[in-house]
């Protein structure tokens, strides 16, 4: 993920007008880019590798200046003399196989390759650059970036430079997919063809109604969605990215079944991660605690799993949270998930806090968690601002109108124990039952069981009040 350090820094603007072109040239055989860089108004004084060893690309391990090359061996270089206006010049070679497999991989005769491999990062910028970014592709290829396009030019926002990105390119042009307002971006990496492709996309459609019951409409005004077709042990694994714009890359099982796909969670999961803006890794346990959640929950609501089956996998997963929890906090394991690979834990943890949040605020009457996330879309799911699970949940508990998320927040991240949840799922009627379904027993909460997994229709984008500018911000 790229740093604060790696993005680089801002200066004074003096005109107002400095912007910043990248030409990009691609291969035929996808194996190589050449990118000029050019600066309007500014000079380019130092480049910052996108991403941790993207310098091992660099053809040649070298820059081009109007002053000579420059080798570039660690995570950026000083432009000696730099002058305004003057352009750089560098090669990337696209290796066949990178050893960042989610960032770089060949799918067939496509490619996944994401922006933090080959769009260099020019330091210090003046505020408010306007960068934008010309592709020039052999024919027949497509480029699948989540950048927002300006005719045949992409505009490339400042967070391209600041969070982990996704892209590529591909031999098929992509499906369009209008939802609620909401424009989806499908690209398929790899041998497709229409019969998989259709698929994809159905289940694609299914898992964007899913989360929309949640927000009531999709979580953002745009996304591009990379399915990444190969070999993989499990149906599918995703990504939700924010560089340059939300990204969903998904791997799928090139062999998976139809009737498999059909019941995948990974696309709705990876939806519903839309809906919140990009928080700090150590908030994991928040936005996958949501995700996980929800993820249940909205597709029992789409009817793409009994509401049975959907509680019966709340259950099951608080089970494996719970045995899998050590001596550490949740604070700590969060913090320390990806080292320590304590996913189960987190991910669990996080969705039972959101799970006694909802049955508080229900019970309380007034606003449901559901209405305090759907608000929170509505106004920060593309902001680009520093949030923290902090000030997420202040927002939260705002229109819930107590500190009833804080509350449970509070509880249980300083806490080795894994939130209990066993008084909650008792009064709601729930007991796990066999074959992957819940039984429900008669229960003075029975209702409120039901309600939430009861579904919400979504909204057209068009009938929100202050509609949002498509392109958000
Ligand atoms: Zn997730």
């Amino acid at each position: 993920m790229s740093g604060p350090a790696r993005s680089g820094s801002h200066i004074p603007s003096v005109t107002g007008r400095e912007s910043l072109s990248y030409t990009v040239q691609l291969d035929r055989q996808l194996t190589s880019l050449e990118v000029d860089m050019c600066p309007s108004g500014f000079a380019i004084e130092r480049l910052n590798a996108p991403s941790e060893g993207a310098q091992a690309l660099l053809r040649n391990g070298t820059i081009m200046t109007s002053a000579g090359s420059l080798a570039c061996p660690g995570e950026g270089v000083d432009v000696p003399h730099p002058k305004t206006d003057d352009c750089v010049h560098y090669g990337v070679v696209l290796p066949q196989t990178w050893r960042d497999p989610s960032a770089l991989r060949r799918a067939g005769k496509d490619l996944l390759a994401s922006p933090d491999l080959w769009l260099w990062v020019p330091t210090a910028r003046p505020e408010g650059l306007h960068v934008h970014a010309r592709l020039e592709l052999p024919d027949g290829i497509v480029a699948a970036l989540p950048w927002p396009r300006s005719g045949s030019n992409f505009e490339i926002p400042e967070t391209a430079f600041e969070w982990k990105a996704g892209g590529g390119f591909t031999h098929s042009p992509p499906a369009l997919l209008t939802f609620a307002g909401a424009r989806v971006e499908l690209d398929v990496l790899g041998e497709g063809n229409a019969k998989r492709d259709r698929e994809i996309e159905d289940w694609l459609i299914e898992s964007a109604r899913a989360s929309s019951s949640l927000f009531g409409h999709f979580p953002v005004p745009r996304t591009l969605v990379l399915a990444v077709m190969g070999e993989r042990k499990g149906a599918a694994f995703g990504m939700a990215l924010r560089g340059g714009g939300p990204t969903v890359v998904i791997f799928l099982d090139a062999q998976v079944s139809a009737a498999t796909l059909k019941e995948d969670w990974t696309c709705t999961h990876e939806f519903l991660h839309l809906g919140v803006p990009r928080l700090p890794p150590e908030d994991a346990w928040l936005f996958e605690g949501l995700s996980t959640y929800y993820t249940e929950v909205t597709r029992a609501r789409a009817g793409i799993i009994a509401p049975e089956v959907a509680y019966q996998r709340l259950l099951d997963g608080f089970a494996r949270g719970r045995s899998d929890a050590g001596s550490l906090t949740l604070r700590e394991e969060s913090a320390r998930m990806r080292a320590r690979r304590s996913f189960i834990k987190v991910y669990w943890a996080g969705a039972a806090i959101a799970f006694l949040t909802d049955v508080a605020a229900r019970r309380a009457g007034g606003a449901t968690l559901d209405d305090a996330l759907r608000s929170f879309a509505d106004c920060c799911a593309t902001s680009e601002g520093a949030w923290t699970a902090g000030t997420v949940l202040a927002r939260l508990d705002e229109t819930l109108g107590a500190h009833r998320f804080t509350g449970q927040a509070n509880q249980w991240l300083d806490n080795a124990h894994f939130p209990d949840t066993d008084a909650a799922v008792q009064a709601l009627g729930l007991r796990s039952g066999q074959h992957g379904a819940a039984i429900f027993e008669q229960s003075p909460e029975a209702q409120l069981r039901d309600a939430i997994m009861a579904w919400r229709s979504p909204t057209p984008r068009s009938t929100m009040p202050n509609g949002r500018r498509p392109d958000g911000q």
